[in-house]
């Protein structure tokens, strides 16, 4: 096992990865930029390292800051939670040239998964279902045209390289689709530095749910069950739980062994999340995540497995650490993402926190780096907390979410806590009769 990791990151996740390694007994060093030398990563870490100024690019992000951070505290891995440099195929291949192990996957992986066209074209090898769509990277409108009529309106055009739901463009019709195609393009290029963009099937109704696994790079994977993700707002998750309400056991467990078996073949290493759109009973992949998410504590509630702690041994050349028939699932969890924003106009909310209280009891557990008086920077992710509740049921879990959210109080600034105390209530949430266009069709008709 490791003497000493380093977290290639910030925040909640931050805290989270160093709770596994002390618990490990693993010692932990802490990078931070200017404006996050107050932050509770950073006071909590054996060591820290301040490695630039507030722009991610000039911290977070830079590779050689990171390394000299390594080098000058003799960190021996790096973990780089999620975001930033985790799914950066050449950040991993420099790590494996300086000697310092990336806790992740191998870089050829991370690579051909980062590649949208590529990722799909692996995952239709192996046997994962995919969504219909153009098999290649589209340039003119012609081609967009015949592939679209093929497949048939409304088509969706997404970029190559894209991430966190950016350089998608839906067209209903032919006339819309020219339109689409170049402002794709220009979002892409401009997000991404790649203008490469795909066409797939719009769906209209599917479910957002996503298979978790394991691998351990030896030809050994298990699956450790979905996640049900699809309350977004901008294609950007809000609330997630497991199981997912929309499967029975037999669609679960048919979609888990087609995952688990295709990571075998891909001889996958360390965590992984399978992501599709589910609908009319048919999967359809979309992409695949080669790291740890934001949403994994709802796996690790119900099933019991730390997934930092696996993903450390694994890294450190363990076998994996269950099989999967040991694997047992208990309960339902879900996880509403607290975002330093108002809840209704979605304005972000930096600020001085003045009042800090998060719920407590039976099942309930709230992964955040945020505290009293703590002053949260405007120059990142508005991410300052996850409320996660456990139960036996999903009902249970409402029950517990409701209470929770009455006696969760963070004043000083806006947050999305108003905005999850009203969808907890909300019949289609409670009853789970909702899809990925679910969230928006609620804001607008609020607006109204
Ligand atoms: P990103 O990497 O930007 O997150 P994804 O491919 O994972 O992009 O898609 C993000 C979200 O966008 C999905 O969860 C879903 O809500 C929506 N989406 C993606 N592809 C489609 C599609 N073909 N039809 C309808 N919605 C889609």
């Amino acid at each position: 096992m490791f003497d000493k990791v380093l977290i290639a990151n910030r925040g909640e996740i931050a805290l989270r990865i160093q709770r596994a390694c002390k618990e490990l007994g693993i010692a932990t060093v802490a990078v931070h930029s200017t404006a996050d030398a107050d932050a509770m990563h950073v006071r909590l870490a054996d060591e820290s390292v301040c490695i630039g100024p507030p722009p991610a690019s000039d911290s977070y992000l830079n590779i050689p800051s990171l390394l000299v951070a390594c080098e000058i505290t003799g960190a021996d891995a790096i973990h780089p939670g999620y975001g930033f440099l985790s799914e950066n195929a050449k950040f991993a291949e420099i790590l494996e040239d300086y000697n310092i192990t990336f806790i992740g996957p191998e870089s050829r992986h991370i690579r051909v998964m980062g590649d949208k066209i590529a990722a799909k074209k692996t995952a239709k090898q192996l046997g994962i279902p995919v969504i219909p769509g153009s098999e290649n990277a589209v340039d003119t409108v012609q081609e967009a045209l015949s592939i679209s009529k093929e497949i048939g309106f409304p088509v969706l055009i997404k970029a190559a390289s894209g991430g966190g739901g950016r350089g998608m463009k839906v067209a209903r019709n032919p006339e819309e689709l020219s339109l689409a195609l170049s402002t794709a393009r220009a979002e892409a290029k401009s997000s991404f530095g790649d203008d490469n963009v795909y066409i797939e099937k719009f769906l209209t109704q599917p479910r957002h749910i996503e298979i978790q696994i394991f691998g351990d790079g030896r030809g050994n994977a298990i699956h450790l069950g979905e996640r049900d993700c699809s309350l977004q707002r901008r294609h950007q998750k809000l609330l997630e739980e497991a199981p997912s309400p929309a499967l029975n056991d037999e669609a679960r467990a048919k979609i888990g062994i087609t995952v688990a078996e295709a990571m075998r073949k891909l001889r996958y290493r360390g965590a992984g999340t399978v992501e599709f759109l589910y609908e009319n009973s048919n999967f359809y992949f979309i992409e695949m995540n080669t790291r740890l998410q934001v949403e994994h504590p709802i796996t690790e509630m119900i099933t019991g497995v730390d997934l930092v702690i696996e993903q450390l041994r694994i890294a450190a050349g363990a076998e994996l650490s269950l099989k999967q028939d040991e694997l047992k699932f208990i309960g339902h969890a879900i996880e509403c993402r607290i975002n330093a924003e108002h809840s209704h106009t979605f304005a972000p909310s930096p600020g001085k926190i003045t009042y800090w209280h998060p719920p407590g009891g039976l099942g309930v557990r709230v992964d955040s780096g945020a505290y009293q008086g703590y002053n949260i920077p405007p120059y990142y992710d508005s991410l300052i907390g996850k409320l996660i509740v456990h139960g036996q049921t999903r009902n249970e879990c409402l029950m517990r979410l409701r209470r929770c959210l009455s006696e969760f109080v963070i004043d000083g600034i806006n947050t999305t806590i108003p905005l999850f105390s009203e969808l907890v209530k909300h019949p289609d949430i409670v009853n789970a009769m909702y899809d990925i266009h679910w969230m928006e069709n609620y804001l607008k008709n609020q607006k109204q």
